[in-house]
This record gives structure tokens, sequence and C-alpha cells, in this order.
């Protein structure tokens, strides 16, 4: 029987950042992962020269977290930016229009009316309000106005995380403008402190992927030494035991028993839930309770020529009061180099999410349809597909919806009564893999502290002491 410092169950994105972390603080580490692969939601396809990814596909980073992650693993080399002409478009009456990223061309788009543009200019002087489980509608109206949420906000919410803004909370999707408001009394004068103190001090914005795409980040990661990896081992059962916690799991060749100190679940909610009902059904509950949307990813391969649009960006997304099946649409041939063959080009489209759930019983051919029925129009498509795969979700992203900021804290509540025991998945933290990668390493840090009250810790090289939190079980 296996006595590792630290089980990770789950080897998506999650789990693998935390077990990384781990590693580098010197922590003996397992992975237990119920499929033969490790990635989970990410996974990369390649056929014939064309490059599809099934989830993440592009990484928005600015945290040193992730340019440390990146550096120590070798893969600053394997880095492929995203063009230079970063455009991104929002669909506005059956057109595509360019999204402002600076002030002058905000003050001109066409995407605002006048009204919305002074409503703007006057949110510094708007009173501080809200609450915890305040959606992401009523804090953006509130302080940006109804203009600004409808064209500008709902798209990147329905879009990126197929989310709701309605029923979105504000303090779970949209943490750094609300901690603005709540610090400087206002989003915009707050971001300008914020940049003016920040100036040489974070990294870079940076958007990229990787060279053979997204799964490069995955083996890099399951390359690490210190770090054994259990593949087709599913977990079914944890319990408390003395000093830590015991685990059976299954594999192909059958029963599997293990013991470790800690215990991080990074499997999503419902497996999550499932494990921990014969133990706490309060916990349990609160894992339940949270929804997942259903998304299907229709790859469409073109001749060049049969693309009318000059394709000058990453993509567009489309609010919700254009009525269209699509949240969203990705540029990736013009996003990043060798993802097409020369002369072709590939877009990567988005249906379902929590503005469709109906998506999701959809067969391919309507996927499809529904799909060159807003292409043909908004980019002058005048010939077939040459090239489709199709990539289905049904539990695709967590929604951070209703009063979620509220079950996090309950959960952390919860957790306490366990310790040894986290939760680390994208239900709490953010979806986004730079997001998974920096709630590892505050989790690692976590970890890291506890066992190190029991035994002289290991020298620590992947995680700078001042950024080790204080001891606590828990989310990460
Ligand atoms: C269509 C789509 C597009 C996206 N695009 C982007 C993007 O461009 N950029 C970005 O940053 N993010 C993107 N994301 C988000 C990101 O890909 C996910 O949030 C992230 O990959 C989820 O990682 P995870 O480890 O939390 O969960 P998962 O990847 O779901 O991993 C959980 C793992 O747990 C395993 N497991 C479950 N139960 C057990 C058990 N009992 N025992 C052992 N193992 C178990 C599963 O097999 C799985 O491997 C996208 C997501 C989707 C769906």
């Amino acid at each position: 029987m296996s006595e590792p410092d630290v089980i990770v169950a789950g080897g998506g994105i999650s789990g693998l950042s935390a077990a990384w972390w781990l590693a580098q603080a010197g922590c003996s580490v397992e992975v237990w992962e119920q499929d033969a692969r490790l990635g989970g939601k990410i996974a990369t396809r390649q056929t014939d020269g064309y490059l599809t990814e099934r989830a993440a596909s592009v990484m928005l980073n600015f945290r040193s977290e992730v340019s440390r992650l990146l550096a120590a693993s070798g893969l600053d080399a394997a880095k492929i930016p995203s063009a230079p002409q970063r455009k991104r478009y929002l669909v506005r009456g059956g057109r595509l229009i360019p999204v402002p990223m600076r002030f002058g061309p905000l003050v001109r788009s066409p995407l605002w009316s006048v009204g919305a543009k002074l409503r703007l200019l006057a949110e510094p002087l708007l009173p501080r309000g809200g609450h915890v489980d305040e959606t992401v509608s009523a804090f953006v109206v509130r302080r940006l106005g109804r203009e600004v949420l409808e064209t500008a906000m709902e798209p990147f919410i329905a879009g990126p995380l197929g989310s709701d803004p309605d029923q979105a909370s504000a303090h779970a999707v949209l943490p750094q403008l609300v901690a603005l408001e709540q610090r400087y009394g206002s989003i915009v004068i707050g971001a300008g402190v914020r940049r003016i103190l920040r100036r040489g001090t974070s990294p870079v914005r940076e958007s990229f992927s990787f060279d053979g795409g997204m799964v490069t980040l995955v083996r890099a990661l399951a390359a690490t030494a210190n770090i054994r990896f259990r593949t087709g081992t599913t977990l079914r059962h944890i319990e408390p035991a003395r000093s830590g916690w015991g685990l059976a799991g299954e594999t192909p060749a059958g029963g599997l028993t293990a013991r470790a100190r800690q215990l991080v679940l990074s499997v999503p909610a419902p497996a999550a839930a499932a494990l921990l009902r014969p133990l706490d059904a309060d916990l349990a509950q609160l894992l339940h309770g949270i929804e997942y949307a259903a998304l299907t990813v229709v790859h469409l391969a073109f001749d060049r020529s049969a693309v009318r649009n000059r394709l000058d960006g990453m993509g567009f997304l489309v609010p919700r009061s254009e009525g269209l099946p699509l949240t969203g649409c990705q540029w990736m041939s013009s996003t990043f180099a060798a993802r097409a063959p020369r002369g072709k080009v590939l877009l990567s489209c988005y249906v379902g999410g929590a503005r469709a759930p109906q998506a999701r019983d959809w067969t391919d051919a309507r996927c499809i349809d529904a799909t060159l029925g807003v292409l043909d129009p908004l980019l002058g498509i005048t010939a077939a597909p040459e090239r489709v795969w199709i990539d289905r979700h049904a539990s695709g992203l967590p929604l951070y919806h209703g009063a979620y900021a509220s079950r996090v804290r309950a959960l952390a509540e919860r957790l306490r009564h366990w310790p040894g025991l986290h939760l680390a998945a994208n239900y709490a933290g953010g979806v986004s893999v730079r997001e998974r990668i920096v709630c590892g390493h505050a989790l690692a840090g976590r970890i890291h502290a506890s066992l190190a009250q029991s035994r002289p810790p290991a020298p620590i090289t992947g995680l700078a002491a001042s950024t080790v939190p204080a001891v606590s079980g828990g989310l990460g």
C-alpha cells in the first residue's frame, strides 16, 4: 500500500498543477486519474495538418505563478504567442464591430451610444453598493449601465464562461472588478490606480498556446519527477484515517488501497459529492448543487478562398440581443501559427452554454447547420466546409450561478471539519487554465505548511516562502 504525503484525485489541469507545485515543495505526491490519459477536459487533436482543441485553446496570462511554472517546466520555449493583431469583434446588428481596447477608440466606437459613454464617465461619481450575492447583471448595471452589460459584458460571460450574467455571482465571476469598487469606490479610478501601482512589477499580459497545442502543457506537467501518476485509477471511497486519509480505488487490474497525509479532490463537483456523501451529507449537498453548462465546439475548416472576411483578429463574440445560436467563434488559424495547412482556415465555434441549454440535445448535423447559419452572412462563406470536427461536453463548465460566494464560503466552512481534505477544481477560484495554476500554487502552499507542522519541512524550491499562506484545509 502506497503512503505518499499527498494524493491528488483527478488529473485535469487543476490536479496536475496542484501536484506540480507540491512536488516543487518537496512533497511526495501521487495523482489518481480515472481516464487512460491525463489532462481532463484539455485534449489536442492533430489531423492532416489541422490542430483542434477539445477545450482550452488559449492561455491569457498576467500572473507570476504561471510564468514561474512555465519557465521551471521548460515550457517557455514551446510557447506560441497569439498573432500580434489581437483584434476581437462583437456582433452588432448582424455585423462585426471591432472591440475597442483603448480609451480613444472606445469613445469613437459605434458599439455604444453617447448615453452609454457618458454613463461610463460618470461611474467614479457613483456611491459604493452591492452585496455578497449580487449578480453580474446587477453589479454591471449599477456601476456601468445596462448598455455596457448587454453589449460588452454579457458576451464575455456567456462565451468564455458559458454563463448567464443574470444568474452569475459578481463576487465569483468578476472578483477583480468587485474588489476595485470595494477598495477605491470606483472601477474606473481603481483600475487606473492599480495600473500605476503595478507598473513594472506584474508580468506582461500575454496570450499564447504551445507548440503542439495545449496538450504540451499537460505532457510537461506529466513529466514531473517525484510525482507518481496512476492513470486508469478511479477513486471510489475515502475515509479519515489516523494522521491522514485512507483511499480505495479501482483499476483495470483490480482494487487499490492507499493512505495519504493529505487528500486533494480535483474531480468535478458531482464526483466529489459522490465521494463525500457517506461522510458529510451537507458538504455533498453543497457540491451537488453546483450546475454545469453543456458546451459543443464545432471546428470548421475551409479553403481560404471560401471565406471573404479578412479574418484579421482572434474571432468574435455574440451578445444575446442578437438572438443567434452561437456564443462565439475563434479564428484559430489567424490566432496561432500552424493550426491549419497553408491556404486553409480553421474556425472553432461555441454552441450552447447557459444561454442555449437546449443545444445539448442537438444532433451534430443541427449544430453544424446552426453554426453555418451564423457564419455565412457574417464572414461571407461561399463554399461548404472541407472538414468538420465536433467536441461535446455534457458538463463543460461549472456555472457560478446563484448565491455562489455564499456556497463557496459554506464549502470552506464544512471542510474545516475534515482536516487534510482539500477541494481543488474549476468550480472554485476560476475556470481558466491560468486560474487553475494560481489556485494550485496557493493550495500547495497551505498543504506544505500543514505537513511542515508535523515534521521539518523540505527545502522549498518552487514556492517562495513569503507566498505560503497560513495553514488551513479547504478550497483551492
Ligand atoms: C469548450 C471549452 C473551452 C475552453 N477554453 C478555454 C480557454 O481557451 N482558455 C482557458 O484558460 N480555459 C478554457 N476552458 C476552461 C478549462 O479548459 C477548464 O476549466 C479546465 O481544463 C478544467 O480543469 P479541471 O482539472 O478543473 O477539471 P477536468 O479537466 O474536468 O479534470 C477533472 C479530472 O478528474 C477525473 N476524475 C473524475 N472523477 C474521478 C475519480 N473518481 N477518480 C479519479 N479521477 C477522476 C476526470 O477524468 C478528469 O480528468 C475551456 C473549457 C471548455 C469546456
